[in-house]
């Protein structure tokens, strides 16, 4: 009875450029491969051989002619259905096993099960068996680099078997082993062709050859002779106790290599099939990373520097602006100042005289109006004995001593009679006082101000208040001593109301302006309330922030080329493992998000321990320099990590795409 055809191919043509000519290195082969066969190639090296075994194994096409797998034409097939047949139909043997290094045996074994979408448990299990049945059960655990070429060798066919392993591929399997492990393996073969499993052979050697049921010589890339062994040679003709034993190892694990493959294609639709492939990627990136780990700290640390600079800047900004805000509640948040002018810094706003005394009536008069205080500044010599000095005066209500947060050392501030009275008193400042006073108590000595003597009534303690600037003198008045004594005008620098509680700064400011437009006749003035200062300082602060956010970002950028760098070698170096992978079934997409979450769990993890280092960093400042407080936000700490994520995916993209787009023989043939 015939067995049903597996494998055709017609007129199967391939050449290759080799400068501007092309050259054809298999002209024209006719071949059918039927179920149940064992087959070899045979061949001087250079006829062929591994081109024609690549075209059947669908990990390269042919340049012309057609192949059938299983009545399939492979023609038209996209990448990620030619990578579904070598997954599910094929299983490879190559002659340098082809095992991943960092991977135990046993995992090596799954790796086709992975990307075929098996649970964890399933093809753990599995692996084991197979593993078991090839006589490695001691060695599940072992890398390759702990196994011998023999042993490698069988952990390779149980990889091949792993997702059944139909059509078994193996290029010169026994090349690179001794006899005894080369007779081993073709043991394992004939034993698993006695299963039914479809075995292919490509070899140099007619001893190798010898074991098949059919050769094939195939010479220059054109078939020679297709014949039928009719004896077939037993690899132990000269069968020893031992490998007799082995034999019989083989045969009693028969069930386990035969078994029909594990793979359940609706389970591998399902979503949790790709969310168990992202795990593996997941856990194979990781490993990538573990395993070089100098490398990985290095692409690291320019992330970690660029989040790091980011966070502490943004935690240092914002512990600036909150100590100013905290200040500024402190010396009362329900306060609203009018100034002549139209804005902050309007050069006419000297020469605007509007605001009076009569305008401070009005406005007390207002229900939402605590206090109202006026203020007039000039500046002016003052004088006691030979001592001069120039001096900022301050002309103020009595309230504006506690809105200022001004706290006297000795002595008292002016009476509310005293303020309605004109008196020639005052309040001398620290500075004032150590400058005129150094060695007596100011308290009730007279000061001369410009022409006018005052007696001095109190003496403030040391202030970081704006209202005193740096070292020079400042004395506090009366505002209407200040305007009839020193300066004979009218109007006012400014009126400070302070808002009863109860009241919202939004309605007072606009009936004040109401009330003063009406008695102005027009906005010859401007409110700055504690609320407007304070956005204005959330605003700086927020400016600042962006400014350093975007020479943060060129530095992460700089970052991210690094790892962009970094990926593109790493893509280099395991070209193999990517053919490797591409060989046993892996999609491009696997192949992609592999590279691509290495890139991200790079960033990603460098992104959070710049975070970290920010924080140690600041709560080290703190300790050192208590004035500096660096306050960190959740905002940012997220911003952080989300960017350094975002930079994983954007840089890393480039070089996973190329690794997913790399010709698996290229890949392999890479050394
Ligand atoms: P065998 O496996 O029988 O030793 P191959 O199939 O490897 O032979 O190679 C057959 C011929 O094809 C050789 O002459 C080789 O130089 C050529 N060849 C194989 N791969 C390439 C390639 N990628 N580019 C150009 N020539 C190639």
């Amino acid at each position: 009875m015939q067995h049903e055809v597996l494998l055709e191919l017609k007129d199967v043509r391939r050449s290759y450029n080799s400068g501007a000519s092309a050259v054809e290195v298999l002209h024209g082969i006719d071949l059918t491969v039927r179920r149940g066969e064992m087959v070899a190639i045979i061949g001087p090296s250079g006829s062929g051989k591994s081109t024609l075994m690549n075209i059947i194994g669908c990990l390269d096409n042919p340049s012309s002619g057609s192949y059938r797998v299983m009545g399939q034409d492979t023609l038209n097939m996209q990448p990620d259905e030619l990578a579904a047949l070598r997954r599910d139909f094929f299983g490879f043997i190559f002659q340098r096993y082809h095992l991943l290094g960092h991977l135990c045996a046993r995992e090596n074994v799954q790796v086709p099960a992975v990307y075929a979408g098996v649970r964890k448990s399933k093809r753990d299990q599995r692996a084991c068996e197979l593993l078991t049945s090839l006589g490695l059960e001691e060695r599940v655990d072992y890398r390759p680099a702990q196994l011998s070429g023999g042993q490698q060798q069988r952990v390779s066919i149980a990889r091949a078997l792993m997702n059944g392993g139909q059509i078994i591929l193996a290029d010169e399997p026994t090349g690179a082993l001794d006899t005894k492990s080369g007779q081993d393996v073709m043991r394992t073969l004939q034993e698993l062709n006695a299963q039914g499993h479809t075995i292919i052979i490509v070899t140099h050697d007619p001893r190798i050859a010898a074991c098949a049921h059919r050769v094939i010589a195939i010479e220059d890339g054109s078939i020679k002779s297709d014949t039928i062994n009719e004896q077939v040679a037993d690899p132990f003709a000269l069968q020893d106790e031992q490998a007799a034993q082995s034999a019989q190892a083989t045969q009693a694990s028969g069930k386990v290599l035969s078994e029909q493959p594990v793979i359940n294609n609706q389970w591998s639709k399902t979503w949790s099939s790709h969310l168990d492939r992202f795990k593996e990627a997941f856990v194979m990136a990781y490993r990538a990373m573990l395993s070089n780990r100098m490398r990985t700290m290095l692409t690291m640390l320019g992330i970690i520097i660029g989040i790091m600079a980011v966070v502490s800047v943004v935690a240092l900004a914002r512990g600036a602006s909150e100590r100013i805000i905290s200040n500024i509640a402190a010396m009362g948040t329900n306060t609203i100042t009018v100034y002549p002018g139209a804005r902050m810094g309007d050069v006419r706003s000297g020469r605007v005289r509007s605001l009076t005394a009569r305008d401070l009536v009005a406005l007390q008069g207002q229900p939402f109006a605590d206090s109202v205080s006026a203020s007039v500044q000039t500046s002016s010599l003052i004088r006691r004995g030979a001592e001069e000095s120039n001096a900022t005066v301050q002309g103020v209500s009595l309230d504006l001593f506690r809105v200022y947060g001004l706290l006297l050392k000795s002595g008292r501030i002016f009476s509310q009679s005293e303020l309605d009275n004109k008196a020639q008193v005052c309040v001398i400042d620290d500075n004032t006082a150590k400058l005129f006073f150094p060695t007596e108590d100011p308290l009730g000595k007279t000061i001369i101000v410009g022409k006018v003597g005052l007696r001095i009534i109190g003496v403030l303690a040391p202030s970081d208040s704006f209202i005193i600037r740096g070292e020079q003198p400042t004395i506090f008045m009366p505002y209407t001593s200040v305007m009839t004594r020193l300066m004979n005008q009218n109007y006012l620098s400014s009126v400070v109301l302070r808002i009863k509680d109860g009241f919202s700064t939004p309605v007072a400011e606009s009936s004040i302006k109401r009330i003063l437009i009406t008695r102005h006749g027009r906005e010859d003035f401007f409110l700055q309330s504690s609320d407007t200062i304070m956005k204005s300082i959330e605003e700086a602060t927020m400016t600042f922030t962006l400014m350093i956010s975007a020479i943060a970002v060129i530095s992460l950028v700089v970052g991210g080329i690094g790892v962009m760098n970094i990926m593109l070698v790493s893509v280099t170096e395991r070209t193999r493992e990517i053919g490797i992978r591409m060989a046993v079934g892996a999609r491009q997409s696997d192949i992609l998000s592999q590279f691509l979450i290495e890139a991200v769990m790079v960033c990603m993890l460098g992104g959070l321990m710049g975070v970290l280092l920010s924080y140690i960093v600041g709560q080290l400042i703190m300790h050192f320099w208590p004035t500096i407080v660096l306050s960190y936000s959740v905002d940012s700490i997220v911003a952080a990590v989300l960017t350094s994520s975002a930079i994983g995916i954007a840089f890393g993209f480039m070089p996973a795409r190329s690794a997913s787009r790399l010709n698996p023989i290229e890949a392999l043939s890479r050394e």
